[in-house]
């Protein structure tokens, strides 16, 4: 089934989202966020985004593998594909670099967001064991907007408060509707 996307604005997206068990009706929502996702051509898609608060999330890393500015993690990113059920960012490490940064819940905005490059992942899998993995570069990009769904930031909350100010009223003309995508949207305040 595939979801509308909430947009920004909507109260959803700023709440703290709540650990799920893992069961059938899990298995299959997460087969929802990823055929949302595909459906919005997004690389990442976590439950707020449709209007659910839990702590999951699905990726897809493959779209970013062919831009030779990911060339360095092009060959994970090929087959970055997976859902993240509980997770925790238990470490971030390294030089903290910029990267592009956009969302499907705040479409055509785009602006550089500053991250540690390392990451220390625990969650669990499909069958409810516990995983503990490390991740770096873009893939850990990817799943640090992601988690940030879950904990209820969004990116544009981690920039300058200048550069904040020069998208306001682009985020309110999203959050209002006046936007067209190609996918479905849901606005709060429409
Ligand atoms: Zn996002």
């Amino acid at each position: 089934m595939i979801y509308p996307i909430v947009a920004f604005g909507h109260p959803v997206l700023k709440r703290k989202a709540k650990d799920v068990e893992v069961s059938q009706d899990l298995l299959a929502f997460i087969d929802d966020l990823y055929e949302t996702m595909y459906a919005a051509k997004g690389v990442g898609l976590a439950a707020p985004q449709v209007g659910k608060g839990q702590r999951v999330f699905v990726v897809d890393g493959s779209p970013f593998a062919e831009d030779p500015e990911n060339a360095v993690d092009s060959e994970t990113l090929k087959t970055f594909k997976r859902a993240f059920i509980n997770p925790v960012i238990v470490e971030e490490s390294g030089e903290p670099w910029g990267f592009e940064e956009g969302c499907l819940s705040i479409p055509d905005i785009h602006a550089n967001v500053i991250r540690h490059p390392n990451i220390v992942v625990h969650s669990v899998d499909e069958q409810g064991k516990p995983l503990v993995e490390s991740f770096s570069g873009v893939p850990a990009r990817i799943i640090q907007h992601e988690f940030d769904h879950i904990e209820g930031v969004l990116f544009t909350d981690r920039l300058q408060p200048l550069k904040k100010r020069l998208l306001k009223s682009k985020l309110n003309d999203i959050a209002k509707g006046n936007i067209s995508t190609d996918y479905r949207m849901k606005f709060y305040l429409k």
